[in-house]
This record gives structure tokens, C-alpha cells and sequence, in this order.
């Protein structure tokens, strides 16, 4: 690992300013939260940064309020403890079981809300040093030619990562927002439009400054007569990230679906939203053969790559079940 220093910052103001002065000092410096990520990548030698600034000082930004029409989630809050709080674990259960299918329990008792958003991809080009891909400043998306078992089947290229978070397509699924606190002082946006598609930048995920932070993560309460479900498909049953997941939150009237929202995982470089099943859904009674067809439509402009064919019908199966579960 390279040397770096570390600093225990106090307040998101003091972040801020740092980040802002190691930038116009022309040294690199990046936010760690929990760390569980980012050193993984600096002992590899992939992330190499001449300071580090911890977030983890900060008081105060590790909350989970409860509000009339939803949660604010502070961002050091840990995974853990979106998991097992009571009343996330009450009113948006299936919130709280994405945050339980991430990673190990260690991890999620280090790893943050905001740095699972934010985590790098886990492409195993992206995290070799020996492996100058595009995404770090290289040319070729090594897995075009290479192995693309666990890549992108939708929304690739030119380089086509998957999206790794749990939490991003259950939170996007109920259409969460985020806020982040900069130079410019503070914005919040609906957290689907926080990550970045490849065709807009293939070298980054999201759309954080080099003087950026996460500080908040929003989330209303599902509308009345709503249902969600959140269902991961993975290697290994520890420790792995999702090779397909859905988010479905339906909201019901009369036995159809008023509004559907469906979410993947691990399928596109960014949590990715099935619009078309989405209006194809609106009106309709969920029964075996519309979840199916929404499936179909979920599915329909798959690009798959030479070895991950399969998961076309694995992400077809999971829209379905999500729907019939969440209906
Ligand atoms: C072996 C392994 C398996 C895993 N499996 C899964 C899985 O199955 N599902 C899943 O969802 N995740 C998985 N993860 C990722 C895990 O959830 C993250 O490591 C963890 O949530 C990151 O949180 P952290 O606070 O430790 O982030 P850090 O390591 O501190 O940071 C991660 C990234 O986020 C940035 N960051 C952190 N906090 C902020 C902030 N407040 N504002 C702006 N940027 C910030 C950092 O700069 C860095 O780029 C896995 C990780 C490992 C190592």
C-alpha cells in the first residue's frame, strides 16, 4: 500500500474544505466512510491516494430518523443498523433485508449506507492492478475479449461494469433522494439520478466533485396499499454481490397495480429501472401471465456479452417473482 495520511475530520464543513485545498494543491484525496471498500482498493494498489479524509469522526451523521412522510438515513449510518432498526424494519422490511444481503456481517457493521452507494465496481479487471481498463484510465474494457460472466447485460458499453449496491435499486424503487453537501453548499436529488451511465462517463459511477459528500439519504413512505420485495440471486450465499436482484414496490387499488416501480441490480452499469414494465403494469391485475410479460419487458433490450447469456432469463424469473410477491 502506498503511504497516505489519515484525517479525522470533525464536520462535514471542515470535509468539504480540505477536499477543496487538496485539489487546488494538486494531491489526491478521497472520503472514507467505513473504509471497508476503499482499502481494498488501496491495497491493491488501484486507488492511491496521498490522504485520506475519515468521515467516521464526524458526530452526528450516523441517524436513522423517522418523520411523518418517511426516513432521513444519516450517512455514516451502517448497514447493520439500517438492517436491524425496528421501525425501518416495520414499515419498509424489505429496506432493511437489502441491507442484510450485502456483503458479510463484519462489513455491514463497518460498511456505511453512503459508501455502499458509492462503492466502486467489483469487476475483477477494475480491481487487478495488472489490468489497466478503461474505467482507470485506460482503452478497452477488458471484459468485451475477456471473461463477461458476472457484466452488464443492459445499458453497457463502452465499458460495461454492473452496479454493485443492494441498498441503490431497493431505494431507488422507492424513489429515494439523496443529499450532498459541496463547495456550492448543499443540494438533494432523487438518488436515481445521482449515478452515472457509461455512455455519459465511462470513468466514474456517480455524479459526486473531487469536494463532495454524502450526507443524507431520503426515503418517503411507500403510498397507502403499497407492497415491496427486494430478492438477490447470487453465487455464494456470504459475501458475495447480487448476479441479478430486483426491487418491485406496487401500490394496489381495486386488484390491479395503480404504480409499479422495478428496480435491478447487477445487470447494467447503474441500479436499473424497467420503465417499459413499469407502464406496461399500470392498471393491470398482477397474476402469473402479466408479471411474466412484464418480465419479457423488463428483458426486452438485453445486450447480453459471450458468457453471461443466462442471465437474461435469471433477471426475467426474478421481475416476475418480485411482482407476484409484491402485488
Ligand atoms: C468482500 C466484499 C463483499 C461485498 N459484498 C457486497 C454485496 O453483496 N452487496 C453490497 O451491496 N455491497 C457489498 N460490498 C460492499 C460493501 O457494502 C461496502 O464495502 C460498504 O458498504 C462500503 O461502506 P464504507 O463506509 O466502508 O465505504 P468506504 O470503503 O469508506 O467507501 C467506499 C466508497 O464510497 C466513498 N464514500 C464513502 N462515504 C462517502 C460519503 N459520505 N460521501 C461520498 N463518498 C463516500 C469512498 O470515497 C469510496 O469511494 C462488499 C464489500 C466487500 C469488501
Amino acid at each position: 500500500m502506498k503511504n497516505f495520511e489519515n484525517i479525522d475530520v470533525k464536520s462535514v464543513r471542515e470535509a468539504v474544505g480540505l477536499l477543496q485545498k487538496f485539489q487546488s494543491e494538486k494531491k489526491s484525496a478521497a472520503v472514507v466512510g467505513g473504509g471497508s471498500e476503499y482499502l481494498q482498493l488501496m491495497k491493491v494498489r488501484v486507488a492511491t491516494p496521498d490522504y485520506l479524509v475519515n468521515l467516521k469522526a464526524i458526530p452526528g451523521m450516523s441517524y436513522i430518523k423517522e418523520e411523518s412522510g418517511g426516513f432521513r438515513i444519516g450517512a455514516l449510518t451502517t448497514l447493520s443498523e439500517l438492517e436491524e432498526n425496528p421501525a425501518v424494519r416495520q414499515r419498509l422490511l424489505f429496506l432493511s433485508q437489502a441491507a442484510g444481503e450485502a456483503a458479510s456481517p463484519q462489513i455491514r457493521n463497518a460498511g456505511t449506507v453512503a459508501g455502499n452507494l458509492c462503492q466502486r465496481p467489483f469487476c475483477w479487471y477494475f480491481r487487478s492492478a495488472g489490468h489497466n481498463c478503461l474505467r482507470k484510465g485506460g482503452e478497452v474494457c477488458f471484459s468485451v475479449a475477456g471473461d463477461s460472466r458476472y457484466h452488464a447485460i443492459l445499458g453497457g458499453g463502452p465499458s460495461h461494469i454492473v452496479h454493485p449496491s443492494d441498498l441503490a435499486p431497493a431505494l431507488v424503487a422507492l424513489d429515494a433522494k439523496i443529499k450532498i453537501a459541496g463547495p456550492g453548499g448543499e443540494k438533494t436529488l432523487a438518488l436515481e439520478k445521482f449515478f452515472v451511465p457509461p455512455q455519459v462517463n465511462y470513468r466514474r459511477e456517480n455524479i459526486l466533485g473531487p469536494a463532495d459528500i454524502v450526507t443524507e439519504i431520503q426515503v418517503p413512505l411507500p403510498k397507502a396499499a403499497s407492497k415491496g420485495f427486494y430478492h438477490k440471486v447470487r453465487e455464494r450465499q456470504a459475501w458475495d454481490h447480487a448476479i441479478v436482484s430486483v426491487a418491485a414496490v406496487v401500490q394496489s387499488s381495486g386488484g390491479a397495480a395503480r404504480e409499479a416501480r422495478v428496480v435491478l441490480g447487477g445487470v447494467a452499469p447503474v441500479p436499473w429501472r424497467a420503465a417499459k414494465a413499469e407502464e406496461f403494469l399500470r392498471g393491470k391485475k398482477i397474476d402469473e401471465a402479466t408479471a411474466a410479460k412484464a418480465g419479457e419487458i423488463a428483458l426486452a433490450e438485453a445486450k447480453p456479452m459471450k458468457d453471461n447469456v443466462y442471465k437474461v432469463d435469471l433477471a426475467k424469473n426474478l421481475v416476475q417473482r418480485a411482482l407476484l410477491a409484491s402485488a
